[in-house]
C-alpha cells in the first residue's frame, strides 16, 4: 500500500490530501495520505507533496522540526516529491524577487532551477489559465496561480513541463516535479495521480 505524505505546517495542506485522495480513487489504488511534519514521518512515505502557501512560514517550521534535511535525503535517494508554488520554491537551489533580490530564505535545493517570487504581480495577483503540459496529454491543465512564482533558470536535468507567457510555470528533474500553480485547486488530479504512479514505483523498486 504507497503512501504519500503531505508536508503538513503551512498553506492548502488540506486540498493536497482531499486531491491524492481523489487520485487514488480515480486510480483505485489503495494507498494512505498523511499529514508529515517530524523527521520520522519523512523517513515513512513513498511520495511528499510541499503544498503551495507561504515558503519562508514552511520552511522555518520545517527548519526548527529538523525536517529539511530529511526531506533532502530522502529526495536525493529518488522519493517523488511534487513542490506547487511554495512547495516549489522551497525545492530550488535559489530564490530571488525583483524587489528585494536574494530572499535568504531556507531551500530545501535539490531542484535545480532559480526561483523567480512573486513573477506575476506581488499583491492580487491571482488568475487561471490554461496549460498545455504534454506529461498528462493532450486536454488542457487548468492552472491556478496566486501570488505565483516562475522559473527564470532551469539547470541541464531539467524538463520544461509547462509554459506561461513565455514563462516557465512547470518543471520535472528526475523524481522532482514543481508547479508554480495549484493541481489541487483545478478539480483535476492528474498532476497527484502522476506522483501517485512514481511514489508506487519508487516503492516497487525500493522493496525488490
Ligand atoms: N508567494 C508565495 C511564496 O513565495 C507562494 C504563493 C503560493 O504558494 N500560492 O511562498
Amino acid at each position: 500500500v504507497v503512501t504519500i505524505g503531505v508536508l503538513g505546517f503551512q498553506g492548502d495542506i488540506e486540498e493536497n490530501i482531499a486531491a491524492t485522495k481523489q487520485a487514488l480513487q480515480e486510480m483505485q489504488v489503495e494507498g494512505n495520505v498523511e499529514l508529515v511534519r517530524y523527521p520520522e514521518e519523512v523517513e515513512k512515505v513513498d511520495g511528499l507533496i510541499l503544498p503551495g502557501g507561504e515558503s519562508t512560514v514552511q520552511s522555518t517550521l520545517a527548519a526548527i522540526q529538523r525536517s529539511l534535511p530529511v526531506i533532502k535525503k530522502r529526495i536525493s535517494e529518488g522519493m517523488p516529491v511534487m513542490g506547487t508554488c511554495a512547495g516549489m520554491i522551497m525545492l530550488s537551489r535559489r530564490a530571488f524577487d525583483r524587489v528585494v533580490g536574494d530572499t535568504k530564505q531556507k531551500l530545501i535545493g535539490n531542484l535545480d532551477i532559480v526561483i523567480e517570487r512573486n513573477a506575476f504581480g506581488r499583491q492580487n495577483d491571482s488568475f487561471e489559465a490554461d496549460l498545455s503540459i504534454g506529461m498528462l496529454g493532450k486536454e488542457a491543465f487548468k492552472g491556478v496561480f496566486i501570488r505565483a512564482p516562475a522559473v527564470s533558470e532551469v539547470g541541464k536535468d531539467v524538463e520544461v513541463l509547462a509554459k506561461l507567457n513565455n514563462k516557465v510555470v512547470a518543471v520535472r528533474q528526475k523524481n522532482i516535479i514543481g508547479t508554480a500553480f495549484h493541481p489541487e485547486l483545478s478539480g483535476d488530479s492528474r498532476m497527484h495521480r502522476h506522483l501517485v504512479k512514481m511514489a508506487i514505483d519508487f516503492k516497487h523498486k525500493n522493496s525488490s
